[in-house]
């Protein structure tokens, strides 16, 4: 990848989540994978590390970092296992950046710097059995009951749910309104009226845990709501934009392990009198996807460097998603074959970057949402 233009800080940041992840994660991410689980303690040390902190101002305990920053740590993270980097992903750019941007100063202070130095973990509690793509069909449901609500409903596919701490919770205070009704809460998971269920299996991602959050009767103070009623999830897709950045960043370090797994692979494997890496067919495919990944590198560093600029971003945010998240699909798939059989089994690394890449087109907008807010844009 052509970093050759990072500046000295984001260089160093590189290097040193870099070096980590190679010492720290990569060696355990099979094992994670396969277990369904990490161990908490290494979120606590993204924590210690100021990691968790990286897109947060000082006030409440962030480095002050940026989004660019941010990138980096998402990229160098799923590198070494896509599983960790979504656990992350989804505690700071979602959960911790909903209660920066939409929450009330003492909601600030009081939960992001724990929650930045690990100690912590969050999670955002949108999907229902009806409600994905349209946003509109959320059935949860708020209601007011003197000085504070009621929440009943049941959330679906969330990722740190059986670790997580609070979740930032979207819930309808009036159903009639649909968007327009749809307001954010902070719910703690340890208190009467919230369950968390069983660990769900899924296809790839297996480091990271995802359950369903089922509420009933679960009573919020005024003070647990984030931002106004029915400006929630309106406001959270306008700021939220980080989390298209992560993804695309994700999608790029994802894409990078899978071309290293193909590379070293191809180097090593004899057929036909010599190393695969001297077939044509082999050499350009690895050309082909490591010059895709570094148009996804460049498109994701650009948008994230339009956010720290204080410049309009959405659709570039959008664009590099899309990109670089298909772009992460094909990588991981052409470097499953160029691994063959050996990639198939399930003790090869490529078989899990396999499993792990999909889901990057589904989360934070799937493909088509992204085109269509790119499409918008097109028509002014
Ligand atoms: C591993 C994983 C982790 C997740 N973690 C979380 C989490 O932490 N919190 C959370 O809230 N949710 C989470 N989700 C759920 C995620 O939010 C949803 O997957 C996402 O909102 C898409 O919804 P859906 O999967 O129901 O797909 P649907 O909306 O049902 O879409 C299915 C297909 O139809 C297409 N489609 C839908 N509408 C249109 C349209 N108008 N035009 C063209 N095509 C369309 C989609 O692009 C997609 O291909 C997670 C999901 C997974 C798999």
């Amino acid at each position: 990848m052509s970093d050759a233009l990072l500046a000295d800080h984001e260089a160093a940041l590189q290097e040193a989540v870099r070096s980590f992840t190679a010492k720290e994660i990569t060696p355990n991410a099979g094992e994670w994978d396969r277990a369904g689980r990490y161990p908490r303690e290494l979120f606590s040390r993204l924590g210690e590390l100021g990691w968790l902190g990286t897109a947060f101002p000082e006030d409440v305990g962030g480095s002050g970092g940026g989004s660019v920053h941010y990138a980096i740590l998402c990229r160098e993270l799923a590198r070494g296992s896509a599983g960790i980097a979504l656990g992350m992903y989804v505690h700071t750019a979602l959960a911790c950046a909903a209660v920066h941007h939409l929450g009330s100063e003492e909601q600030r202070l009081r939960l992001l710097p724990p929650a930045l130095r690990g100690e912590q973990i969050g999670c955002w509690a949108y999907a229902e059995a009806g409600a994905g793509s349209d946003v509109s069909t959320v059935r949860t449901r708020a209601v007011r009951d003197g000085d504070g609500y009621v929440l009943d409903g049941a959330k679906l596919y969330i990722t740190n749910a059986p670790i997580a701490d609070f979740s930032v919770l979207v819930a309808s205070t009036a159903p009639e309104q649909g968007l327009r009704g749809l307001t954010l809460f902070l719910v703690e998971l340890d208190r009467p009226g919230v369950a968390v269920g069983g660990p769900m299996a899924k296809l790839g991602m297996g480091a990271s845990e995802m359950a369903e959050i089922v509420l009933e009767g679960y009573r919020a103070a005024e003070s647990d709501r984030v931002g106004p009623e029915g400006t929630g999830l309106l406001a959270a897709m306008k700021v939220l934009t980080l989390g298209r950045i992560a993804a695309a960043a994700f999608g790029v370090g994802l894409g990078e392990a899978a071309l290293e797994a193909a590379l070293a692979h191809a180097r090593e494997r004899e057929q036909f009198g010599g190393p695969l890496v001297r077939q044509q067919f082999v050499r350009f495919t690895l050309a082909d996807v490591a010059t895709r990944l570094e148009a996804a590198w460049q498109l994701t560093l650009h948008a994230a460097r339009l956010v720290d600029a204080g410049r309009p971003h959405a659709t570039e945010a959008s664009m590099a998603k899309l990109f670089s998240t298909e772009t992460c699909t094909w990588a991981c798939e052409r470097a499953l074959h160029l691994c063959g059989a050996q990639g198939y089994m399930l003790e090869s690394a490529a078989q899990r970057f396999y499993r792990d890449c999909k889901v990057l087109e589904l989360g934070e907008g799937t493909s088509e949402i992204q085109r269509e807010t790119i499409a918008r844009a097109l028509e002014g």
